[in-house]
């Protein structure tokens, strides 16, 4: 969705909403350019299902938290390299990201990811959002997707909430 024009921008939600409009001029896009926080977080409260986009464990689990705080389902996807995964998390039913992941991975400033990945975890992504908005299918939760492109390998597996993880204690 970013265009060699867009090189240097900063704005990443801007270039991403003048795309988004020029594919369909009908749909109506506000879009902030933010860095997310425990406090700027709070500007997404009244959203009916988050998706979590993100490229660092930090602010993953700042949503994560949000999303089970205000009780909004969170699709979440993570990519690298040629390996992607999924989940959704549906607050006070299925465990949550930091059952899954309890301690932070270690950062990385940079790390590769084959363009094709991005496309197919975006769009089954997309798909967790229309089944969760419509209410057709069945999300994946309390499962993990986990793909890796480089020998096509698609599996999906259970996973339980951690009777012990700090951020479902907290608020279930
Ligand atoms: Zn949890």
């Amino acid at each position: 969705m970013h265009f060699e024009e867009d090189l240097g921008k900063k704005d990443k939600s801007t270039s991403l909403k003048e795309k988004l409009i020029r594919l369909n001029s009908s749909i109506e896009i506000e879009s902030f350019s933010l860095k997310v926080d425990e406090n700027s977080i709070n500007k997404f409260k009244e959203s009916n299902v988050l998706v979590d986009c993100l490229d660092n464990f930090h602010t993953r689990y700042i949503l994560n938290e949000f999303a089970l705080k205000e009780n909004i389902p969170l699709v979440h996807a993570g990519v690298e390299s040629y390996y992607g995964q999924l989940t959704t998390i549906i607050p006070n039913k299925t465990p949550c990201i930091k059952c899954l992941f309890p301690n932070m991975p270690d950062k990385k400033e940079e790390f590769p990811i084959i363009g094709p990945l991005c496309g197919v975890l975006g769009s089954l992504e997309a798909m967790e959002v229309i089944k969760l908005l419509t209410g057709i299918g069945d999300p994946l939760s309390g499962k993990l997707l986990i793909v890796d492109l480089k020998s096509m390998f698609f599996e999906t597996i259970n996973f339980n909430r951690k009777n012990d993880c700090v951020v479902c204690s907290k608020y279930f």
